[in-house]
């Protein structure tokens, strides 16, 4: 299949998981004038944000997308939430810099929002929409974003259900390399799914391993437990140890897949000085086609 048919491809998941995301949030009524913060908000902007989400302000849009739950009523809070969700999802998608990314996105997993009682429609096109945003991040974001982005996601959902939701983790690693091998990376989120979403994966791995190690905790907001916990249990767990040892053994000379495996037998063993047997020490970069990324400096 040519990689321009491949609806697994990214970029399309996720044009296709926000169009999902428009069609099953169309049409939601109208709460009225909405039971906000008045200190932070004007009587104006309350009614604004009871009104057509499309006349929405782009400055105002972001101050409720960024905005804590305890601001608005819990009554009308998951509501407003998917009635902005069209447009907060695409700036996610296309505009990142404009949002602070996991501000933007917590606010289904936030108590009020009762997103346990959404109808399953809608809490599948916010899951399909956040799952497709994971694939493009591993791909073309950097890592240290993609850590970002898991914070808001695992207040809904635990790390490895959110990889598996990500077909290439699910099914079967490829067993060699890819043809005119090397380059997927370069063509980025428009190659097929497998080969880049698993480079990102690998790059992923390595970045956070070595960032555990180092002592540094994700900085996720309100998570359901232990952030270095979770993150250890899902990066130290079979699925991501074969996975990672998978794409070392088909490309040897991939520093960053063997920074990744030395640095999950560190993590396992709790013996970061393991990460210093490496030439140059952790976070060297690679620079190699086949994992994609940058030598560091
Ligand atoms: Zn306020
Ligand atoms: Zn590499």
């Amino acid at each position: 299949m040519p990689a321009g048919a491949d609806p697994d491809r990214p970029d399309r998941r996720l044009a296709a998981a926000l169009a999902e995301v428009d069609r099953v949030f169309a049409g939601l009524p109208r709460p009225g004038p909405v039971d906000g913060c008045t200190w932070c908000y004007s009587a104006d902007d309350l009614v604004r944000l009871g009104g057509d989400p499309d006349e929405v302000p782009d400055d105002l849009l972001r101050s409720f997308a960024h905005e804590g739950a305890d601001h608005w009523s819990a009554d009308q809070y998951g509501l407003l939430w998917r009635r902005f969700a069209p447009r907060v999802l695409r700036t996610v998608a296309y505009h990142r810099d404009e949002l602070v990314v996991p501000w933007a996105l917590r606010g289904p997993g936030s108590p009020s929002a009762g997103f346990g009682r959404w109808p399953p429609a809608h809490r599948d096109a916010v899951t399909g929409a956040y799952a497709a945003l994971l694939a493009v991040a591993l791909v073309d974001w950097p890592s240290g974003d993609v850590v970002e982005l898991l914070g808001p996601l695992v207040r809904l959902d635990d790390i490895a259900a959110w990889f598996a939701r990500i077909d290439p983790l699910a099914g079967d690693p490829p067993t060699t390399p890819a043809p005119g091998t090397g380059s997927v990376v370069k063509v980025g989120v428009a190659a097929g799914a497998g080969p880049v979403v698993e480079a990102g994966l690998v790059r992923l791995v390595a970045h956070w391993a070595v960032e555990l190690l180092d002592g540094t905790p994700p900085h996720w907001y309100d998570p359901p437990g232990d952030p270095v916990g979770l993150a250890t249990g899902w990066l130290c767990s079979p699925a991501v140890r074969d996975r990672v040892a998978g794409f070392a053994r088909r490309y040897p000379g991939c520093r960053t897949a063997t920074e990744a495996g030395v640095a999950l037998t560190a993590l396992e063993l709790g013996e970061a000085e393991l990460l210093w047997e490496l030439p140059g020490g952790p976070g060297v970069g690679c620079g190699c086609p086949a994992c994609g990324d940058q030598p560091a400096g």
